[in-house]
Parts: C-alpha cells; sequence; structure tokens
C-alpha cells in the first residue's frame, strides 16, 4: 500500500495533501464509532504534507515514506502535542520533545494524523482500562480491539491511517495486530530507541510498527531502527540494507519450528485449526516445519507478571503530582509542609491512576519489598535467563518459531474485565518473546466464523535476536501465497 501510494505521489496522481486530507476524512467519518484516536492532529498532518507537496513540485526525492498518512501511539511523545499514555494522571502533559522514532519519521516526511488510545500506561489486552475511552475493533464493534495497542492497531484496519506505531512490553503489538487482522513486529529488545517512550516495564518495552502488509511494516520499520546514544540499550545492527529489500517470496529450506507446549489447553480449537492450515502453507512454499520444545514457557506468564509489575512500580514513582502532569494539592497554604508535600504525593496517585495501574504498583512494590524480593523477582529473574537459554537452544535447530498469537479471537466488551487473570491469559503466546528479547511479528492467517462475523486469527513467527529480516521474509511470502490463494 506504501509503495503504491508513494508511485502515484511521484507521478503527481495524487498530493500529500490530498492523502492527508482524505485519512482525516476518514477519520471524521469512522472515529464516532471506531474511538481510536486520543488526539487528532489535522493542521500539522497538512502542513507536513504541504512541505512534501513542495519538496515534489521543486523535483526533489522524497523518502517511501514521505506523505504517507500514520498515527502514534499516546505513550510516545511528540514535542507540544499531548502525550496521555491512557492516563488521567498525564491528561495536561504537552510533551518537550520529540520520541527519537518521532524525529526519525519527520526527518522522512512522514504525515502524522494523530495520537491514538490505549490501555492506561500500556497495561491491558483490549484498551478497557484506558482512562478515556474503549476503542472499538472495525471488523465487529462488539468487540475489543485488543490493547495496550488497540487505537493503533484499529486506527490502521479502520482505513483512518495507512501505517502506525505502538509498543509492546508483552503482547501489545502482536495481540491486538492478530485481533483487527492487521500486521504488526515487536522488533528485538535494542533494536529501536525507546527514547521518549513513556516507560511501562523497561526491560520488555519495544515500539514496533503496524500496516495492512507485511511490506508496510518493513518500510516503517526499516526508518525507526537503529542505534540511539539517547538509549543505551540500543546496538547498531544490520549492514544498511531496507529491511523491504529483503521480501523476496523465497523461503525454500526455511526451518520452522513449533513449540509443542503452544498448543495447550487454552488454545480454542479453531484458531489451532488455522494455525495447522498456515504450517501447511508455509511447507507448499519450501519450507520445512518440525516440532519443537520450548519447556520454560509454560512459566513465561508468571515470570511476566513478576517482573513487569515490579518494573512498572519502579517506573511509575515518577508520577507524584511534583513533576509531570496532574497535580492535586488541595493544602496549598498549609503550614505543615511535610504532611501537605504527602498528601499531593498519596492525592495525585489516587486519584490520577486507574484500577489496573494501581493493581500492578501495588503487587510490583510487593515483589520488590525486601522480604519477597528473593522469592519473587530474583526467582523470575533466574526463571527468565531460563526462558532465554531455551530459544537459544531452539534456534540452533531451527531459524523461526510458528505459533498462534492469541488463544483466542477478538473477545467481548466487558468479558474479561471482572477478572485480570482471564485477561492476563491473553498474552500466554506473546509474552515469552519479550523476556527472550527476541523479535516476533503478527499477521493474518485466516479467520474464524463468530455469528455471522468472521473475526481475524493472527499467527507468530518468532526469530533470532537481530534478524528480522527472516521474520518479514517468512512473513511476505505467506501474505503472496495468501493473495493468490483467494
Ligand atoms: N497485555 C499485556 C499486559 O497487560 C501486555 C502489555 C504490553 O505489551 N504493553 O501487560
Amino acid at each position: 500500500m506504501i509503495r503504491d501510494l508513494h508511485t502515484k505521489l511521484v507521478a503527481g496522481e495524487v498530493t500529500a495533501v490530498g492523502l492527508a486530507e482524505r485519512y482525516l476524512q476518514a477519520i471524521e467519518k469512522r472515529e464516532p464509532e471506531i474511538r481510536a484516536f486520543l488526539t487528532v492532529l489535522g493542521e500539522e498532518a497538512l502542513h507536513s504534507a504541504k512541505l512534501v507537496d513542495e519538496q515534489l513540485k521543486r523535483g526533489e526525492t522524497i523518502d517511501l515514506l514521505a506523505g504517507i498518512p500514520g498515527a502514534i501511539k499516546d505513550n510516545i511523545c511528540m514535542t507540544g502535542v499531548r502525550t496521555t499514555a491512557g492516563s488521567k494522571i498525564l491528561d495536561n502533559y504537552i510533551a518537550p520533545y520529540d520520541a527519537t522514532v518521532v524525529k526519525k519519521l519527520k526527518a522522512k516526511g512522514v504525515v502524522i494524523v494523530g495520537k491514538t488510545n490505549m490501555d492506561e500506561f500500556a497495561m491491558g489486552s483490549s484498551t478497557e482500562s484506558s482512562a478515556y475511552q474503549k476503542t472499538r475493533n472495525p471488523i465487529d464493534t462488539e468487540r475489543v480491539p485488543g490493547g495496550s495497542s488497540g487505537g493503533s492497531a484499529a486506527a490502521v484496519a479502520a482505513g483512518e491511517a495507512v501505517w502506525s506505531l505502538g509498543s509492546d512490553t508483552g503482547g501489545s503489538i502482536r495481540q491486538p495486530a492478530a485481533f483487527c487482522g492487521v500486521v504488526g513486529l515487536k522488533p528485538t529488545y535494542g533494536r529501536v530507541s525507546r527514547s521518549g517512550l513513556i516507560a511501562m516495564a523497561s526491560s520488555l518495552d519495544q515500539i514496533g510498527p503496524f500496516g495492512m502488509s507485511v511490506e508496510d511494516v518493513a518500510i516503517v520499520f526499516s526508518r525507526i531502527a537503529g542505534a540511539d546514544p539517547l538509549d543505551a540499550t540500543t546496538a547498531e545492527s544490520g549492514n544498511g540494507k531496507l529491511f523491504e529489500e529483503y521480501l523476496t517470496g523465497d523461503i525454500r529450506g526455511l526451518r520452522i519450528g513449533v513449540p509443542k507446549e503452544y498448543f495447550s489447553e487454552q488454545l480454542d480449537s479453531r484458531v489451532r485449526k488455522a494455525t495447522l492450515a498456515a504450517l501447511e502453507r508455509f511447507k507448499s512454499l519450501g519450507a520445512t516445519v518440525t516440532e519443537i520444545s520450548l519447556p520454560h514457557s509454560t512459566s513465561a506468564l508468571p515470570v511476566y507478571y513478576i517482573l513487569m509489575p515490579s518494573e512498572v512500580s519502579s517506573n511509575l514513582a515518577r508520577f507524584d503530582g511534583i513533576k509531570y502532569g496532574l497535580s492535586i494539592n488541595d493544602q496549598k497554604d498549609s503550614a505543615e509542609e511535610t504532611s501537605a508535600l504527602l498528601e499531593t504525593y498519596l492525592d495525585t496517585r489516587r486519584h490520577g491512576f486507574g484500577r489496573e495501574v494501581k493493581r500492578r504498583i501495588m503487587l510490583g512494590t510487593y515483589t520488590l519489598s525486601a522480604g519477597y524480593y528473593d522469592a519473587y523477582y530474583k526467582k523470575a529473574q533466574k526463571v527468565r535467563a531460563l526462558i532465554r537459554q531455551d530459544f537459544e537452544t531452539a534456534f540452533q535447530a531451527v531459524d523461526v518459531i510458528f505459533s498462534p498469537t492469541t488463544p483466542e479471537a477478538a473477545f467481548r466488551f466487558g468479558e474479561k474485565t471482572d477478572d485480570p487473570l482471564r485477561m492476563y491469559l491473553s498474552d500466554i503466546y506473546t509474552v515469552t518473546a519479550n523476556l527472550a528479547g527476541v523479535p516476533a511479528i503478527s499477521f493474518p492467517i485466516g479467520h474464524i466464523e463468530e455469528v455471522g462475523k468472521q473475526l481475524p486469527v493472527g499467527g507468530q513467527l518468532m526469530g533470532k535476536w537481530f534478524d528480522e529480516e527472516t521474520l518479514l521474509r517468512a512473513a511476505d511470502a505467506f501474505e503472496r501465497r495468501s493473495a493468490d490463494a483467494s
């Protein structure tokens, strides 16, 4: 899609302003129902589009992504733009700087149409924990779009943006991609700068792209990846080749491993069927499929739900009513300054944070406390190392690992809100990649019938550290074969 639009821009068949207007109109039309956006940047988008048109008029060459409308998850900072992370505590926060990914994309001339809705501080799997609104799944508006980057996935699926950025700490790009029938990539830990991403759990967080096709995702990914002096966990990698150049359609001889632990009883039988059919398609493309074992992946969910809240409790300590955003202080003129300060902290956090965020802060404070640190946090770190080792062993025998992205298709609003543990189970196949730091992509592999609706099913490929090119090549080859078949 991006390539086609680029060709039309360069040929003068469309203008960047025309394109921006078209997407802003789509937003106006669809938003009352979908609610994917927290902020729409109409003027800013038209302004960036105008600059691209001027470049074209001067006969300059433009980047493949220049003038192409996209959306950014609302936990990624953009200068001068309200950035809430889906929380009331940042309701009035205007970011004073661009996240590195935003800076890089702006330098390519992209057009940003808005900031997308998300679960509060990226904690959730449905957007139901957003302090502002629930985003609806464009495929079936009675159902959730997935989360936490549900706004970004829905915006692309609803045709309100060509591409978008999300963040993935335990599946927040891949799960909504699967639910909305789009493609989403969680890069290798350290491949994309986190500078300017409002932190959830820093050792797990990564920013990544959504798109309607694998190629679109590769194009955006090429433009955000790379080492950044502002994020010490990033590494220089790759050979300068753009990721879209790896999409040859040829995956003959690719060794695909299928972890037997991922086919447990939680898996919906129809999702299982779609997954097995996808494996047949991979075989027909010349790949080999073998069963493998990731023995510690059965501990991934408990390990994630110990380590993630621990990091959350530490990261979210900065939201205290003094440094950022909301500040509730009714006792400004109180003589007792210390107690006034404490009240400010407590009231701000009590009113500013939602239930899920508070739950995780409490859990994390507990697991990090002196008496329980060894029993929970330290133990979980040890199991995390074993989970990583599972991947090292597996990748001696296979090139990529394939599984369903989620155990079931998009669920209905309210279905899991009363039972956080059921909600957490949505992440059962995705958290492992974050714990191990490996890259993983979700892409549409089929549909299941649900009262007259065709709900998308996502397949997940996980790859070796810094080997996104193989994931993208395999998913793209699959997608081409699907296009041939339909
Ligand atoms: N759904 C998961 C959670 O609630 C994943 C969140 C994420 O990846 N940001 O923690």
